[in-house]
């Protein structure tokens, strides 16, 4: 009876062993063990991290707020504050903040009401601001809000649970060079369409690549198919920061994608300059 019972425990106790050491990391470790490293930066800058909903509440908020926090601990970058409270966009406050990341807080009209309160947040942008927008924060806005963003979602054909081509149009960008090194690449998201969109107020570095098949078989409504999924600009003396992707939890610990938002956050602080003059849209191969 004895030798049984001993294999038993054996046989627990291996298990045990096997499953702690194939233990999935944690989200929070994944974004950590896929952060970039990126240049020392002259400073620490402070960040609001704005992350309140007046519509549609994505899943990947929790993660958003996670690789902040993440990216500011590693980078050294910044400081984060996390709210979901628009006292924050008060003059006396949101003047302490460098850059606010827009964390998929879609319909912010809808919130942000009164005149002043929007007078002022778009204020600070042209003042110098800089505006890191995540997926649905270019959903909605008001006439000024969409002007700063650069464009207004108009429906997404390409959803969360298909993969889909991205042309990086800008492989010689700062921010996005390094992506992929500057290639081609798919991956499983959902894209936005954008109305209100012009492509000569804003630099886009990544557009849908329609040579791909699944991705040129959907049909956008836009007549010059310019589906631009991550961009720059200057709005007044601010800095904006546009990625069209984050609507996926796994988006937030994707090692690429990580790279394009550091660098992203980079040039929003004002850290990194960049060009941010307008190019044509390559001809299609
Ligand atoms: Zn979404």
């Amino acid at each position: 009876m004895k030798k049984p019972l001993f294999l038993t425990l054996l046989c627990v106790l291996s298990l045990g062993l096997f499953a702690a050491n194939n233990k999935k990391p944690s989200e929070r470790e994944l974004v950590s063990q896929n952060m970039p490293k990126i240049e020392a930066p002259s400073k620490k800058y402070k960040v609001l991290c704005f992350s309140k909903p007046y519509g549609f509440r994505h899943n990947s908020i929790e993660i958003g707020k996670t690789m902040m926090e993440v990216m500011a601990e590693k980078t050294g970058l910044f400081d984060v504050t996390f709210s979901e409270d628009l006292t924050e966009f008060a003059p006396d406050k949101i003047k302490q903040y460098d850059a606010i990341c827009l964390n998929n807080n879609t319909h912010l009209q809808k919130g942000m009401k009164d005149e002043k309160m929007r007078e002022t947040f778009i204020n600070y942008v042209k003042n110098g601001g800089g505006i890191f927008a995540i997926h649905s924060a270019t959903d909605g806005g008001w006439k000024e809000y969409v002007e700063m963003i650069g464009g207004n979602f108009d429906g997404h054909p390409w959803g969360a649970g298909g993969t889909w081509g991205i042309a990086n149009e800008d492989p010689n960008h700062p921010i996005v060079k390094d992506v992929y090194q500057g290639e081609n690449f798919t991956i499983k998201d959902e894209i936005y369409q954008y109305k209100d969109f012009d492509r000569s107020k804003n630099r886009v570095l990544m557009t849908l690549d329609l040579s791909h098949e699944a991705t040129g078989k959907k049909n956008g409504k836009r007549a010059d198919k310019d589906y631009a999924v991550a961009w720059v600009k200057n709005y007044g003396e601010g800095r904006v920061f546009v990625s069209s992707l984050g609507h996926n939890k796994e988006i937030f610990y994707h090692p690429e994608i990580l790279k394009m938002w550091a660098e992203g956050f980079r040039f929003v602080l004002g850290e990194a300059d960049v060009d941010t003059s307008s190019v044509p849209k390559p001809a299609a191969k």
